[in-house]
């Protein structure tokens, strides 16, 4: 039996939703113009206090959460000091080097799967309180609680499938390759889709027999707390195995990278970021997985499937307000369709209605915080300097959305080739126009940055797609699609975008050390 599941009250009527499917893709953008008599319902914010069942620690003040679209609090959870870090360390270690879990493959299946048992059922809820703190919309957060879901359910199947080889080396040795946990891992995770990036870190460490330690971002660590709360809560999870600091990365996420008992770090976040906890890794020689930035090409040739095209280069950018690590942020378009491909897509971006992401006819939410907004905002002051603004490129701040940090969905075009807007991760709905007059020029622009995260490519010739899939350096290339993530499918990058993979096979297997067990039963050996 699970018990405790959510142990807060969230505002009802929000209907739960199944799990949609495989993927975890974040829903289609619509351009819909049409208005609503949507009422925003009111919230008692959640306070997500340590020790909670044994997950949080966090002895330093509080966090508090403010809802992007409105500026009102959404949620407090308690703030951990360096010492907090180190005590859920050394929780973990303790319950790795002393419970059955890393050991007991049935067991850990049997709580995994629970875990999403109770998400399921607190779905709807999780939904509503991803987008109060995260700005997204509401189809957007169901879709990213059901991948959540969909990851750890196949994580919980990993886990008693996680086999090793053998082979017989001469007459009398035998050479067995057992797959052990890494020890304690940590997994430090971003804002922008909060719950999805760390159960993909969280499920697969757990399944390989892992104890694991989270530390959130500061902008979302309600969200997270909340749906570890429901696998913490279970039990048979052994206490000390899952644990969570929420807390300033430059402090509480140093203190893990150079813990002496964290073996491992996986992160998820900005390239710099992700550089720096390298470096500082190294010291002890920790093991590191690092998923980072991107500025990936979405290539449209002539002869693309026109209409899917055209929602697919929208959904790339604007999807999440552009707040996602593959944001298609470069369209590459054919020189002879670029007119009429371009006019088109402007006329779909004007049409975006853009707003709070509770209200059901909104096809683009807030950025995350008021920082974000700034930044996203020296952007387009670069875009107006480097090129042509052809829509959006200012804040909206009328109908109702003054106290939110909102953005225009903005598209460039004629920008000097050596504008920062063709090489940095904007992280934000800002979309780059280049065109191309071949093949061989697509595949040069393609790869032309120092990412290599991912690319979507828009063809009917199969041959081509083949070609120039195989030519453009990056871990995920979609061929007449965009943004769909399986937890079977492996993701990562190349380049400036990261090491090491996460999802699929190699996903879990990033969180094992392989071991050699020798056996020679000559009688004598030497
Ligand atoms: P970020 O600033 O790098 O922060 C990520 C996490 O690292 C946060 O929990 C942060 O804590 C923590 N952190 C910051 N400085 C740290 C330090 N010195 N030592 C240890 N931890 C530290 O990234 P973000 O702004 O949250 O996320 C946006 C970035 O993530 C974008 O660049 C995006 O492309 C990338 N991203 C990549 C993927 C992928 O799969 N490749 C997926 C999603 C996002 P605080 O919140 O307290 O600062």
């Amino acid at each position: 039996m699970v018990r405790g599941l959510i142990t807060y009250s969230l505002v009802d009527g929000v209907p739960d939703v199944k799990d949609t499917g495989p993927s975890h893709r974040p829903e289609h953008l619509e351009t819909s113009m049409a208005t609503t008599s949507f009422v925003r319902g009111p919230w008692t914010p959640l306070e997500l206090t340590a020790p909670l069942d044994g997950l949080l620690h966090g002895s330093a003040g509080t966090l508090t959460s403010l809802d992007p679209a409105t500026g009102e609090v959404v949620a407090t959870v308690s703030e951990a000091s360096t010492a907090d870090a180190d005590a859920a360390v050394a929780a973990a270690r303790h319950a790795f080097e002393t419970s059955r879990w890393r050991n007991d493959g049935a067991l850990r299946a049997r709580v995994l799967h629970r875990w999403t048992e109770s998400m399921r059922a607190a779905s709807g809820r999780l939904a509503e309180l991803l987008t109060r703190e995260q700005g997204k919309t509401l189809g957007q957060a169901h879709g990213e609680v059901a991948g959540a879901i969909n990851m750890i359910d196949y994580n919980a199947g990993q886990a008693r499938a996680l086999y090793g080889r053998s082979l017989a080396l001469s007459p009398t040795a035998h050479g067995v390759v057992l797959r052990e946990p890494v020890g304690v891992v940590a997994a430090i995770t971003p804002w922008n889709y909060p719950l999805n990036l760390t159960i993909r870190a969280v499920a697969p460490a757990l399944a390989a027999g892992n104890a694991v330690v989270v530390k959130p971002a500061s902008l979302t660590p309600a969200i997270v707390v909340a749906a570890l709360h429901l696998l913490a809560a279970d039990p048979e999870l052994p206490e000390g195995i899952l644990t969570a600091v929420a807390g300033p990365g430059s402090s509480v996420g140093d203190r893990l990278v150079t813990h002496p008992d964290v073996d491992m770090i996986a992160f998820t976040g900005d390239s710099v970021t992700g550089i720096r906890i390298m470096k500082r890794a190294a010291d002890d020689l920790k093991k590191v997985s690092l998923e980072l930035g991107g500025k990936s090409p979405n290539v449209v040739f002539a002869d693309a499937p026109w209409d899917k095209a055209l929602a697919g280069a929208a959904n790339a950018v604007f999807s999440a307000a552009g707040q996602i690590c593959t944001a298609g942020s470069r369209l590459l378009v054919a020189e002879s369709i670029a007119e009429r491909f371009v006019a088109e897509l402007a006329e779909r971006t004007t049409a975006m209605r853009v707003g709070d992401g509770l209200d059901p006819s909104v096809a683009m939410g807030p950025l995350v915080s008021a920082g974000q907004l700034r930044t996203v905002l020296e952007y387009v002051d670069i875009a107006k300097a480097d090129g042509t603004v052809l829509v959006g490129g200012e804040r909206l701040t009328s109908d109702g959305l003054a106290d939110g940090n909102f953005v225009a969905p903005t598209i460039v075009t004629d920008l000097d080739p050596s504008s920062r807007l063709l090489s940095e991760e904007v992280f934000g709905p800002v979309l780059a126009v280049q065109t191309f007059a071949d093949e061989d020029e697509a595949i040069a622009l393609a790869n032309s940055t120092s990412f290599g995260l991912a690319a979507g490519l828009w063809t009917a010739d199969v041959d081509r797609a083949w070609r120039v899939g195989r030519a453009i350096r990056s871990g995920t290339i979609w061929i007449n699609t965009y943004h769909h993530f399986y937890a079977e499918m492996e993701v990562g990058g190349f380049g400036q975008s990261g090491l090491g993979r996460q999802q699929g096979v190699e996903g879990l297997l990033e969180f094992t050390e392989t071991k050699h067990l020798n056996f020679d039963h000559a009688p004598t050996l030497f």
